[in-house]
């Protein structure tokens, strides 16, 4: 093994970062000179930029993400550009679009779909391409973050179904098939619980949802039913342990919940429901 890999995944272990080698192999990978693949055991230290790879690995030592430091993340089908002014897309955010494509069978319909809180607009993206018919309006209070959904909207070419703008959900008129949002959950405590390079690295804007972390669902079972069509879908994501508040939440607002799902990890993630 060469000694800049040697020496990497001691520094690397000294840092207690989770998965060193793999970590690594990455870092490498994206400072290679030329396309070949890369691996540990048979490194040839001239195959790779040095500059650029002390670089990156020197972010990762101070435990920068992976997907920041090489500004990217992979979600559903596509590769996302991100940096720190959007949340990393998440794999359970992924149950959105397959309960999307759950409920609304018919890949051809036309949609009118609202994406509240797009961030990196990873939703957006993904749900355009697989309604290759609808119309997405992808909002975000965050300027910085709309630019970030507007690169990755133009990098996958979906600019003439999404239209992405800084703009409140209670500022919205109309009248959608089907709305989606991932807003930001984490009560005040779970907030400041959250670890330590989650929230050096990740926006608090996107996490931070208030006291108890149900500011925005509250406000949503007040606007929300008024901008759905009859029968269409509100596909949320919640905290783990928000479902049955949530629920309260929506109760009497005109919408009526069909469907609790859990994630990968078996916690409550994704609520379903749809306008009475
Ligand atoms: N699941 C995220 C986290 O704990 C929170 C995402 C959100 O608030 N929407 O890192």
């Amino acid at each position: 093994m060469s000694n800049l890999v040697k020496l990497s995944l001691k520094k690397l272990k000294s840092q207690n970062i989770l998965n060193p080698e793999l970590d690594l192999r990455i870092l490498l990978n994206n400072s290679k000179k030329k396309n070949n693949e890369l691996f540990l055991s048979t490194l040839n230290e001239e195959e790779i930029n040095k500059i650029k790879f002390e670089k990156y690995l020197s972010r990762r030592l101070g435990h920068e993400p992976i997907s920041k430091i090489l500004n990217k993340k992979n979600f559903w089908k596509y590769e996302f550009y991100v940096n720190y002014n959007v949340l990393d897309p998440r794999p359970e955010t992924e149950f959105i679009i397959e309960e999307s494509l759950y409920y609304i069978k018919n890949r051809k319909k036309h949609l009118n779909i609202l994406d509240i809180g797009t961030g990196s607009g990873c939703l957006s993206v993904s749900l355009a391409k697989e309604f290759l018919n609808s119309k997405i309006l992808a909002i975000d209070i965050s300027q910085k973050a709309i630019l970030v959904a507007k690169k990755n909207i133009l990098k996958h070419g979906c600019n003439n179904q999404i239209e992405a703008k800084v703009l409140s959900f209670s500022k919205v008129y109309g009248s959608f098939d089907l709305i989606v949002s991932n807003p930001p959950y984490l009560s005040t405590k779970e907030y400041l619980s959250t670890h330590h390079d989650i929230k050096k690295f990740e926006p608090k804007i996107a996490l931070f949802g208030g006291f108890d972390g149900l500011t925005f669902y509250k406000a949503y079972a007040k606007k929300l039913p008024n901008i759905m069509k009859k029968n269409a879908f509100l596909i949320l994501e919640i905290g783990e342990k928000q479902a049955s508040n949530c629920i309260k939440i929506f109760n009497n607002s005109g919408l009526k919940l069909i469907k609790k799902s859990k994630d990968l990890q078996k916690k409550d993630r994704i609520l379903v429901f749809s306008k009475i």
